[in-house]
Order: structure tokens, then sequence, then C-alpha cells
């Protein structure tokens, strides 16, 4: 059985869109599955367009989180729920299209226990985040080996690929990278990314700063070397500052260096605050770690009818 989870935050009329759309495909290609709809704390009416999804359809089950815990949080919700011996993860608002599932079973059939779904094209997306995923994208297979170019959230994931997943403690996981991390066989569908049916895009730049921010942290420490091997370029440059320096009083010189030593503060200050910033961040982390608190709470379930391990729970 496959089990099919969606992330869902205030999408409205979208959800039944999404549900419908689903149905026709994987029941045109006679798949056995569930579908996982997890409500990231929605202010709209989406929760109760789930639970009256699930109530009509025994294969729809609603999870629904107490508050909006982020998309990587409910997709963690999702894979812990879902009960499917395949795991299919995809955006609700169409823009991945589930035309692609069928393919992306029959790679998981022939053996790959993570298909992933890469971009063909982008035209769907507005011309910002293209460029800035891109930009993300090289940057962090550049520090960490883990390639990401032209990578999705869309993809695939074997029962043994979802446990290992879920047996990751870290807080401020970035699921795209994990799911990289974790190895296993792999396979890739290309798919067109469509235009977002209905309302705009629910993250906000803060959001997508805060995301690229906790992918890098959470898989390299390059930040912190980088920052080290510039205080060491600048130790050379001062003692070379400071030799010239010397030297031209010695010789008599003038009280001329007023611009360098501007420039000197300036530069130092500068990164000062940036290594300062970068430690910030790691330790940040490491609260967050320590904390410990749990990913994200359960509010309320809809389904039709329970599954056993639900029960056991
Ligand atoms: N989403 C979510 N919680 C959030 C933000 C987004 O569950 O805090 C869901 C959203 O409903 C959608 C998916 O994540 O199904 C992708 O969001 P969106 O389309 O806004 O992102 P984009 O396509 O612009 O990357
Ligand atoms: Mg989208």
């Amino acid at each position: 059985m496959i089990s099919v989870i969606a992330p869902i935050y205030n999408e409205g009329p979208g959800v039944d869109r999404f549900v419908e759309r689903l149905g026709e495909v994987l029941g045109a290609a006679s798949l056995d599955y569930e579908l996982v709809l997890v409500d990231d704390g929605s202010a709209d009416d989406s929760w109760s367009r789930i639970s009256r999804q699930a109530l009509v359809d025994p294969r729809v089950r609603g999870l629904r989180l107490s508050r909006n815990f982020g998309k990587e949080a409910a997709l963690l919700a999702g894979l812990d729920h879902a009960a499917g011996d395949a795991v299919v993860i995809i955006d609700s608002d169409l823009q991945h299209p589930p035309s692609a599932i069928p393919a992306m079973v029959r790679r998981w059939q022939d053996g790959a226990q993570v298909v992933e779904a890469v971009k063909r094209n982008r035209t769907g997306q507005r011309l910002g985040n293209r460029l800035g995923s891109r930009l993300f994208n090289r940057t962090f297979t550049r520090f960490t080996g883990v390639d990401l170019v032209d990578a999705t959230d869309f993809r695939l994931l074997g029962r043994p690929a979802v446990d290992a997943l879920r047996r990751m403690p870290e807080h401020s996981s970035f699921f795209r990278g994990t799911s990289s991390w974790i190895g296993f066989t792999r396979a890739t569908v290309e798919i067109d990314i469509d235009h977002r049916e209905g309302g705009a895009s629910r993250w906000t730049v803060r959001g997508l700063c805060r995301l690229a921010v906790n992918g890098l942290t959470s898989f390299t420490s390059a930040p912190l070397h980088m920052v080290t091997l510039a205080g060491f370029g600048f130790a050379v440059f001062a003692v070379v500052l400071g030799i010239q320096t010397l030297v031209r009083w010695m010789s008599g010189g003038s009280v001329a260096g007023f611009t360098t030593v501007i420039l000197l503060l300036l530069v130092t200050g500068t990164f000062v605050l940036i290594g300062l910033g970068v430690i910030g961040e790691y330790l940040a982390r490491i609260h967050e770690e320590v904390r410990g608190r749990p990913r994200y709470l359960l509010q309320e379930r809809a389904e039709s009818t329970v599954p056993e391990r639900w029960v056991v729970e």
C-alpha cells in the first residue's frame, strides 16, 4: 500500500480539488493507497474540508496540528502516522503533478528506496523564487556534498527510508537534505512544476531565509571554518600592516595613517560581528536540541476507520 502525505496550510477549496485530482490519478493506476492530509494549523476552513473528506472516503485520513508548526513538522507528523509500504510526499497546491506518482511507484517496485522528482522546467515559479532557490541549492550542494540541484520536496520513500528518517532526532530538520543524507538506492523522475492553483505561496521571505539557514547549519560547519580562516587571513594582514607602520614610525614618517585606521576599524568590526553571528546560529541550534521539545503537537484526527497501529499507540 502507498501512503500519500500532503501538508496543508490555508488551502481552502484547494483541499477538495487536490483530493479529487489525486483520487483520479491513483484510481486510474489502480493503486492501493491512503491519503494523509496534515493540517498545519490553518486559520481558514481547511480542517472542516479535510474532516469531511475523511468521513466520506475511508482512504482519506486527517491530522490536525495544534498550531502552525511549519511544513517540515507537518511532514514529520505525516510520516509518523503513515502506514504504507511506501510514502509519497507531495504539496497540496497541485504544483507537484500527482500524475507523476504512478511513475515513481514503478521505480520503487523496480527496487529504488528513494525516488525524487526533479524539475524539468520552473515556469510555474516566480523569477525571484527561482533565482533564490537555485542560488541556495548550488551553495548547499557545494558546501555539503549533498546534491540538491533541481531537487524538490516531491518524493517517494520506501518503508526503510521512512523509518530511517523518523529516527533522526534533530529538531530544525531540513527534509530535503536529510532524505538525501540517509542514502539508499535512489532514482529520479522528471516533472514540470505547475502554476499554483488558487492562493499565493504560503512561504514568507523570512520563512524561506530561516529554512535556508537551518538547512545549511544542520548540514555543515563550513561557515564556522570560514570565520576561522578569515580570522587567520586578517592576522597576516595585521602583521604586515603593523610592520609597515613601525618602519614608517622609525624612519620618522608622518601621522598620515588616519584612513588606514578607519578602514581597519570598519573591516575588523565587520568580521567580528559576522563571526559572532555565525557562532550564534550554531549556539541557537544547540539550544533548540537541548530543550528537546516535541516537533509538533496533534490536536485532532479525522478518519472513518482507525488503523490498528494507532489504537496500539
Ligand atoms: N505549507 C505548510 N505549512 C506552512 C507553509 C506551507 O504545510 O507553514 C504547505 C502548503 O499548504 C503547501 C506546501 O506546504 O502544500 C508548499 O507550500 P507553498 O506552495 O506555499 O510553497 P512553494 O510552492 O511556494 O514552495
Ligand atoms: Mg507551492
